[in-house]
């Protein structure tokens, strides 16, 4: 089943039971507290913090979503992609728990036939918050799942909040089990490869107040009015029905997985299907990088050095960085991203249609990119000549500092010449870059530096690291 297909027939099962199908926002998210919306629900918050009345009180969508979080799982796991899709279902002060349940049952195992995903009952898992007996119940004795097949877990897993006093609950996620091939025996807590998780609900029902630390803080109450914010993962859903190995490989990244194997001349997955090869891992980066760039300068955003153009930025350059080490050393862009077009237009004719603007802003910065790297490379090239067995830690940082210049490419060329780096000693130089980075920021939060000082240390620190952003992608608003 092709993945508009899954997306499709979601929206008709909701629509059919009384859901307002709501097209999804913008990735760049409107929240102050987010850099990208990362779950569906972020559109609908004012509604759920009842701070605006919403004209509906069931709705259906698939939200487009970036997590960059996520982003060092993309490529290793079989289910992290650094944007994806999310389909969701809410009701506001409207049907609860047993409903929700139902309603995500009845879809996922209803027969291929009858217009739903027709899996395998026996495979399906599901997992509630260690006190939710209700939901518990509900699982067994209104859905009949086996006891061993409901397991309860704690807060870190199974409780929701976002982040700050308000309206907080447990849920109940659903996972499928993809057999012995995918790993250990045992449900989602035993391996959450071979148990994928594919749907999380959401039972927004308590007030919670101030905490002391992430899952500590106390419930201090019932909310007036009982909410649903569910999410499956679009990309999860087509990969299980597709029968393919990983989220990279449905139909919408597929093509250009292919396509940057033919360009580098390797063969994907000639290994077994969980080993986790270098090759294999980096086409999957390619894959869904130039996926996640497409949509993100399709919204709008466009390569910088801060806020959401640096994460693109790094999400672009990453993915030339993959080809290079693929061996791939001409412009990779041109030849990956009409085909991630070519994939998405059908759901988003929109990618089309801004073509042109989209292929223009990747490419400069790809040509940008290259140029940085020649120049690093002219540095690089001097250094290892000078170089007897190994690259001192300061050479290879100075080429990050300066050039932007990647460690690992820097050790792939050091390798190609019979040479190591020291790495070690190029992490501790970076961390204490890290270190005075953070000292500055904290200097500069109480007031007690002047900005131009903290300015040129920014400057001459070259681009901020990936992490700083990380903060403003946290789980206040990702579900669970
Ligand atoms: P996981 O535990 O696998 O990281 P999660 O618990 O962080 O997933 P939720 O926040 O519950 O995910 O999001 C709801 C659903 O969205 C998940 O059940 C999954 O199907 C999907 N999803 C979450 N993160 C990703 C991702 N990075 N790529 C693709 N799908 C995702
Ligand atoms: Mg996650
Ligand atoms: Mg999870
Ligand atoms: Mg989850």
């Amino acid at each position: 089943m092709r993945t508009a297909e899954v997306k499709r027939r979601f929206l008709a099962h909701f629509e059919a039971r009384g859901h307002t199908v709501v097209p999804s926002a913008p990735l760049p998210a409107a929240d102050p507290t987010l850099l990208f919306v990362n779950a569906g629900m972020v559109p609908f918050k004012p509604y759920m913090l009842g701070q605006e009345t919403p004209p509906y009180t069931r709705a259906a969508s698939v939200q487009k979503c970036v997590r960059t979080l996520d982003i060092d799982e993309v490529g290793k796991t079989t289910r992290h992609g650094t944007f994806f899709q999310m389909n969701g279902n809410f009701s506001f002060g409207d049907y609860f728990k047993e409903e929700a349940i139902r309603f995500a049952w009845d879809l996922v195992t209803a027969p291929l036939s009858e217009g739903g995903y027709g899996l395998d009952a026996d495979r399906i898992w599901a997992s509630v918050y260690r006190e939710d007996d209700e939901a518990a119940g509900l699982w067994r004795d209104v859905i009949g799942l086996p006891a061993e097949r409901i397991v309860r877990r704690g807060k870190a897993d199974n409780f929701w909040s976002m982040g700050v006093p308000g309206p907080s609950g447990p849920c109940s996620e659903l996972f499928y089990d993809r057999g012995p091939e995918f790993g250990r025996e045992g449900g989602p807590e035993a391996d959450e490869d071979r148990y994928m998780e594919f749907w999380n609900l959401v039972f927004m029902q308590y007030e919670r107040g101030e905490g002391t630390g992430k899952d500590d803080y106390p419930i201090v109450g019932e909310l007036p009015a009982r909410n649903i914010d569910t999410g499956m993962g679009l990309e999860r859903m087509a990969a299980l029905l597709q029968g393919v190995d990983n989220l990279y490989e449905v139909d919408e990244t597929r093509p250009i997985l292919d396509r940057a194997a033919e360009l580098t001349g390797k063969v994907y997955g000639a290994r077994a299907a969980m080993d986790r090869h270098p090759d294999d891992v980096r086409l999957r980066v390619v894959a869904d990088h130039v996926r996640t760039a497409l949509m993100l300068i399709g919204d709008g955003v466009t390569p910088a050095n801060e806020g959401r153009g640096y994460v693109l930025r790094r999400i672009l350059r990453r993915a030339v960085r993959a080809m290079r080490l693929l061996g791939f050393a001409d412009p990779a862009l041109p030849e990956l991203l009409p085909v991630a077009r070519d994939t998405m237009a059908p759901s988003y004719p929109e990618l089309a249609a801004d073509f042109e603007r989209i292929a223009s802003a990747a490419y400069g910065e790809e040509d940008a990119f290259r140029a940085t790297l020649r120049q690093g490379s002219a540095l690089l090239d001097e250094a290892l000549d000078a170089t007897r067995g190994s690259l001192p830690a300061s050479t290879a940082f100075r080429l990050h500092d300066t050039y932007g210049f990647p460690i690992d490419l820097t050790v792939e060329i050091a390798a190609e010449r019979g040479l190591d780096v020291d790495v070690p000693g190029f992490r501790a130089l970076m961390d204490e870059q890290r270190r005075r980075a953070k000292a500055d920021a904290q200097a500069k939060k109480s007031g007690h530096a002047d900005v131009g000082p903290f300015r040129a240390v920014l400057d001459e620190s070259g681009p901020t690291e990936w992490l700083a952003y990380e903060t403003l992608d946290t789980e206040s608003t990702v579900q669970a």
